[in-house]
């Protein structure tokens, strides 16, 4: 079984062009061992070279799924091509093997594969509300570091990226005083799509506190003492 193996490997290897992506029959040949034993083990009589390599060729995307995952676990450096493979191939496991993938390609300087690899963290991987103002990926982690480019991001620039100053403002004009003075006494905010004081923080849902500034507290207080005068009623 291991020479046939071998022999559909080398074929298949070369109709399907793998030199292009670095690789030899002999990175093949477990997937194709695992095929060729698959349609063995259903036949009563052997399958011919021929027979096995067709339904190879038949199969030809699951096949390069294959690939694709054999490299994603091998470990080694990807080239280019092997990256664009992985991603055409097999984009499940490219999102959730993003972060790693993201490395790779910024090292290759493949910004094609950079701007693909981010639609499929959204939909495969674990994205987050908030996108990195680093590597722009929708992963940021509550306590502010990013899962993909592994950047540890300072509270300003989160505030930055997700214009907390518009929604602070928002928030000091249409909050119950009550929650904008608990904001105020706690020092800080729970960000999940809005602003909120942390007693309305939802249990088990995406949020990041924040600490207000100096400046984010004159702001509050100001709104607060506004609304209190009664001068200047609240503007939704
Ligand atoms: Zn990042």
């Amino acid at each position: 079984m291991e020479s046939v193996s071998r022999e559909v490997a080398a074929i298949v290897a070369e109709r399907l062009g793998l030199d292009y992506y670095g690789l030899t029959p002999d990175d093949v040949r477990d997937i194709v061992a695992d095929i060729v034993q698959g349609i063995a083990a259903n036949r009563a009589t052997k399958p011919s070279i021929e027979s096995l390599v067709k339904n190879i060729l038949r199969n030809k995307d699951a096949f390069l799924k294959a690939v694709a995952a054999m490299l994603l676990e091998r470990d080694k450096p990807l080239t280019l091509e092997q990256l664009e493979l992985i991603v055409s191939h097999a984009p499940q496991l490219a999102g959730r093997a993003a972060p790693r993938l993201y490395r790779e390609a910024v090292r290759l300087g493949a910004d094609h594969v950079v701007e693909a690899l981010r639609g499929l963290w959204r939909l495969y991987g674990r994205p987050t509300p908030i996108r990195c103002p680093r590597c722009g990926f929708h992963s940021v982690t509550p306590d502010l570091t990013c899962m993909v480019c592994g950047a540890s991001l300072g509270e300003e620039e989160v505030k930055e990226a997700i214009g907390f100053r518009e929604m602070l403002a928002l928030f000091a004009r249409s909050a119950h005083p009550h929650l904008i003075r608990e904001a105020l006494r706690a020092g800080y905010v729970v960000v999940d799509s809005e602003v909120k004081p942390p007693s309305l923080r939802r249990p088990g849902e995406f949020a990041v506190e924040l600490y207000l500034t100096r400046e984010e507290r004159r702001l509050l207080e100001e709104e607060l003492k506004r609304r209190e005068d009664g001068s200047h009623p609240a503007r939704a």
